[in-house]
């Protein structure tokens, strides 16, 4: 079974999708973290953001694999506070809009699906480019500044709101104009309104909505399942 979750940064997605593998019992794969772990290398390889040929290349060469937890792990170890660093969160977008750079990715990701009994995935293009046929399929949402409380909150830094509000804006602008494979809601996406609910209560939205009967599911889809 393949569910795909899509949405803007920081609308909740890794925490829901982590917990509705969790409860499936299905792999949980971040492709923000692979994106995140490229443009890590790509820094310290001291690559121009802009050259797609370059990034792609490093796409390549790099070991991307993923822990029991699906964090991501590159040579065989993982750098959480290096991937989600603000240099990294600066430069992802730019990185990830090169078409050789995706094409890359994507296929790491179709291969850990493969590979998988099953994969609760999530990301900008999981529904539409990545598992175009997935069985389930959410688009996550919430206002910026909702995001952003959340976010600061989740890091401990109240003051820098505002701050972060305008990153996601930026990045969001960024994602959903790009040429390849923008963040869009896919037609046949559910999309959830977070807005007012913690992840507790979306996750178990999508449980619910997994579990239906086939033919509710086509009857009801609208918004918040
Ligand atoms: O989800 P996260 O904030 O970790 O994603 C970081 C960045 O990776 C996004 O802003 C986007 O530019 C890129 N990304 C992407 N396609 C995905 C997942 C992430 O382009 N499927």
């Amino acid at each position: 079974m393949i569910v795909a979750i899509d949405g803007p940064a920081a609308s909740g997605k890794s925490t829901v999708a982590r917990a509705v593998a969790q409860a499936l019992d299905l792999t949980f794969l971040d492709t923000g973290a692979m994106y995140r772990a490229l443009t890590a290398a790509v820094l310290e390889r001291g690559c121009a953001l802009g050259d797609g040929e370059s990034c792609a290349r490093i796409a390549e060469e790099l070991d991307l694999t993923f822990d029991a937890e699906g964090r991501v792990l590159v040579d065989g170890r993982a750098d959480e506070a290096r991937i989600r660093s603000a240099a990294v969160t600066a430069a992802v977008s730019e990185v990830a809009a090169h078409p050789a750079v995706r094409r890359a990715l994507v296929s790491i990701q179709r291969r850990v699906a493969q590979d998988a009994p099953g994969v609760v995935a999530e990301g900008r293009d999981t529904t539409t480019v990545v598992f175009p046929g997935a069985d389930h399929k959410f688009f996550l949402t919430a206002t910026s500044s909702e995001r952003a409380r959340r976010r600061a909150l989740q890091e401990g830094r109240p003051e820098e709101q505002d701050a972060l509000r305008l990153e996601i804006e930026r990045r969001d602008a960024f994602d959903s104009t790009r040429a390849d494979s923008p963040l869009v809601r896919a037609s046949d996406a559910v999309a959830i309104d977070t807005d007012g609910y913690d992840a507790a209560a979306v996750t178990a939205l999508i449980l619910a909505r997994i579990s239906a009967p086939a033919h509710d599911q086509q009857h009801n889809s609208g918004d918040n399942a």
